[in-house]
């Protein structure tokens, strides 16, 4: 019987003996044509760019995209471990290192996960809330649905956390602004009823990958650092960013060449230049992967169910780690599905 590897290497590799022949191949996709165009131009600048792996399905595409106009291989790769990888996505770096026939570096985090939500606290729903609420626990905040004036001048050091929960912040022609509480619905109502008993933050993060891709990038002199971020993934990470590049003179400037893809055009990249991608998406039915059970996931209990089917001692670890997040995270979304069922007034008197 075949075993895995030599499956996985039955999927052609599209290789092209130089970037006309690429383009020329794409010109029906001009968005994909472009990507490759751009990409080549901006590392040919470079003398050291990193590429930072995640074994997900956009940087599957980053990474062919890469390997491709690569020419001089010059960018190095590196995965950053932040020791609650599912299984899937370690065997799938192996494949991606033999079908490219590159390293990618594995590098550690400075604080392990329960360590850094232990110290600092734990994530809750998205990065930008947990951060908000982290400033907030640190000023001893009572959770007090009064008006930011009120609340200034009894927190006076903690003004932008303030102007999140009291939805101070300009709103986009949406009506709402993703730096807002009540982009969140019913958040503020169930955070003023349901107090946080626990402290919340989003630092595991940063020990875990921000601060581990600042010591590879300046440990290793590079000049440029590679992300797989997109604009329609959304959310405030993508928002932070106008364009794919962000050129420091002084410091490692930033490519991100998937910036204008749809999830449109990753399929259609897929089906071009056949790539494969983890069994997080095509044998588990995950939607993303990274962190197990991270609490930011939106679809976070069909994927607790997932995790105990096929990677179970994870499942273990990450309840242990998470709990309490998986508990308020569990009745926040039941207060949400009560108020929008008009149960409101009887969750808010029960509350009370
Ligand atoms: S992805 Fe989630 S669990 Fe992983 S480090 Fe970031 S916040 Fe923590």
């Amino acid at each position: 019987m075949a075993n895995l590897w030599e499956i996985l290497m039955q999927y052609e590799y599209k290789t092209f003996n130089s970037l006309s022949e690429i383009l020329d191949y794409t010109k029906d996709y001009p968005v994909i044509m472009d990507c490759f165009l751009k990409t080549s131009n901006i590392i040919e600048k470079f003398k050291k760019p990193v590429c930072s792996i995640s074994g997900g399905k956009d940087s599957d595409i980053m990474l062919d995209i890469i390997t491709k106009v690569d020419i001089q291989h010059k960018v190095m790769y590196v995965w950053f471990d932040t020791g609650i990888e599912y299984q899937a996505t370690k065997n799938h770096l192996d494949y991606l290192e033999r079908r490219y026939n590159i390293k990618i570096h594995r590098e550690k985090a400075i604080k392990p996960i329960p360590s850094a939500c232990k110290e600092y606290g734990y994530p809750f729903v998205s990065k930008h809330i947990s951060e908000m609420m982290y400033r907030l626990q640190k000023h001893n905040f009572q959770w007090e649905n009064e008006s930011f004036e009120s609340l200034i001048s009894k927190y006076p050091k903690c003004k932008s956390a303030l102007q999140w929960w009291t939805n101070h912040k300009q709103d986009t022609n949406k009506g709402y602004s993703q730096f807002n509480i009540n982009y969140n619905k019913y958040l503020k109502e169930f955070i003023v009823l349901n107090p946080p008993k626990f402290k919340i933050s989003s630092k595991c993060c940063d020990y875990a990958k921000k601060k581990v891709a600042h010591n590879y990038e300046n440990s290793n002199d590079c000049d440029l650092s590679i992300i797989g971020i997109r604009k329609s993934e959304g959310g405030v990470r993508a928002t932070a960013y106008k364009n794919c590049f962000s050129e420091n003179d002084n410091k490692i400037s930033q490519y991100r060449p998937l910036f204008w893809l749809t999830d449109e055009d990753e399929r259609n990249y897929d089906n071009l230049f056949n790539i494969v991608h983890s069994d997080c998406y095509t044998v588990y039915g995950l939607k993303r992967t990274g962190c197990v059970g991270c609490p930011y996931g939106k679809e976070l209990s069909n994927e607790m169910a997932i995790m105990e089917q096929y990677e179970p001692k994870l499942s273990k670890a990450a309840n242990n780690i998470f709990k309490d997040s998986y508990e308020y995270t569990k009745k926040y979304r039941q207060f949400v599905a009560d108020m929008k069922a008009n149960k409101g007034g009887d969750n808010i008197a029960k509350n009370d």
